[in-house]
């Protein structure tokens, strides 16, 4: 497996300290690992909720599916993310989409965006998921009183792509919504999305395709896909899976070379969160921050958060270049340097959790769900920015639905076209520490 991160961002490490893993039964959802041979009409390799949404799809149509999963269901971003569900996948304002892919398909763009959001409360709803969901749409803030000017530019804009209405919040009035920091200067509340609890939403996925009849194990990485026989033989450690289709859902723990179509296709980058304690009512009021909608910043290495039900305070941010101890020291540091500036009375709380996992993102800056290029009968979902709560089960949808021969969901083109290489290939991510320090800058000047 040719992986582009240091070997620690593919252990279990990261995830130590994550506040989720609170939420996982006891004992957690075992599967075994592939023993010898096993034969299916359908393997999808990856079980985040990409592969799980696939997997589920497709077994709910009568297909014959196994799911081949490296680690365990959710050991990747889909068990570590901040239960965002939100549009916001694509990496390029709505100017620059309507430019490159025109007024057609950049419309099935958001169609599909809002659709995916649509998807996972579907699934919230048909599976009867307790998934601790808060926040109407979400709210997006101004880090620098010189960008409040965008967040009427950013309502606008979402005004044009869904019809529906935003409302702005001047930095007076944020403490009446309890938003209230002095690192923040405006508002806009923004229709679309909602939060809710991302181990849970991927225990009840997990749970539904196994039900649905997906042959499911874990511990079975993939570490070579070969033609065969008109279909695929996949080598495993403990043995071999044929299949006659394949679809691949392993978004930032890609590898170069699984399949070589995708080398040097997609970008895997850190994202990190960090959870205080539970907070007091008397600490809430202190600082005045009650709200319970999920709020992003306007940064280009953005802030979100929000105030979970259990009253601790989650924190995400990017920006961390390696995997190593000393880098999860300093990020943590980082994390709880911002903290205390966005939250002045409660520097005090400590910070019980911090953890850290891989996103995707491609030389596109959109989403690529598609036909592998040159693998007949392959198709691949990933790359969803770090915006993939809803966008990665959706997507996953949609593969299914083209493995099957069938179009029921909006499915734009944009998405479709086969992924350019990143320029520097196989040492893309050497452009990554000019990239954060020239956004760092951008984002304080
Ligand atoms: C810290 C963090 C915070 C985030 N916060 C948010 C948020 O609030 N909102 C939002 O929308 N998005 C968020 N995201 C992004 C979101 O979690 C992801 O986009 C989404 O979970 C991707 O799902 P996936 O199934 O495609 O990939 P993953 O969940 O990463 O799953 C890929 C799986 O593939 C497996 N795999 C890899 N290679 C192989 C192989 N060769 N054989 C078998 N299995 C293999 C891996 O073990 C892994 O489990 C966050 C991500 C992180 C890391």
């Amino acid at each position: 497996m040719k992986r582009i991160y240091e070997p620690l961002a593919y252990t279990d490490r990261p995830i130590k300290e994550r506040y989720w893993n609170r939420f996982l039964p006891d004992p957690a959802p075992h599967y075994a690992p592939v023993r010898d041979e096993v034969t299916a009409e359908f393997a999808v390799i990856g079980g985040g909720y990409t592969g799980l949404s696939a997997a589920l799809t497709l077994a709910e149509a009568g297909a014959d599916v196994v799911l081949l999963e490296a680690q365990r269901p959710g050991w990747g971003a889909s068990g570590r993310n901040g239960g965002l569900v939100s549009v916001g996948s694509a990496k390029l304002a709505d100017d620059a989409l309507l430019r490159r892919y025109g007024e057609t398909d950049t419309r099935q763009f958001f169609a599909a965006e809002r659709a995916a959001v649509d998807l996972v409360e579907r699934y919230v709803d048909e599976l009867e998921l307790d998934v601790d969901r808060h926040s109407r749409g979400y709210t997006f803030v101004a880090h620098r009183p010189d960008r409040v000017a965008e967040l009427h530019a950013y309502g606008e804009e979402y005004n044009r792509r869904y019809g529906l209405p935003y409302e702005f919040v001047p930095k007076q009035e944020m403490a009446a919504q309890g938003l209230n920091s002095p690192e923040f200067h405006g508002a806009v509340n923004l229709p679309v999305g909602f939060a809710l609890n991302p181990m849970k939403f991927l225990l009840g996925l997990t749970r539904a395709a196994e039900t649905a009849g997906v042959r499911m194990f874990s511990e079975t990485p993939v570490q070579k896909i070969s033609p065969h026989d008109g279909g695929y033989l996949l080598q495993v450690p403990g043995g071999q899976v044929r299949a006659k289709r394949l679809l691949i859902a392993t978004n930032g723990y890609s590898s170069d070379d699984l399949p070589g179509a995708l080398a040097g296709r997609y970008l895997p980058v850190q994202s990190n969160i960090m959870v205080t304690r539970p907070l007091s009512d008397a600490e809430i009021a202190e600082q005045g921050w009650w709200s319970e909608q999920m709020v992003c910043d306007s940064r280009t290495l953005l802030h979100y958060l929000r105030l979970l039900p259990d009253r601790r305070l989650l924190l995400g941010l990017r920006g961390s270049v390696r995997v190593s101890e000393d880098n999860i020291s300093a990020t943590r540091a980082k994390a709880r340097a911002d903290f205390n500036r966005i939250f002045p009375a409660w520097r005090d709380v400590g910070t019980e959790y911090f953890w850290s996992g891989l996103i995707c993102m491609t030389r596109n800056l959109v989403p690529f769900v598609g036909a592998v290029p040159g693998m007949n009968g392959a198709w691949a979902s990933l790359g969803y920015h770090g915006s993939g709560v809803c966008m990665a089960p959706y997507s996953g949808a949609l593969i299914a639905d083209q493995a099957l021969g069938r179009h029921r969901l909006p499915h734009p083109d944009l998405m479709q076209r086969p992924l350019r290489r990143f320029e520097l290939g196989r040492w893309r991510r050497m452009s990554l520490p000019l990239a954060f320090s020239w956004y760092y800058i951008k984002d304080r000047i």
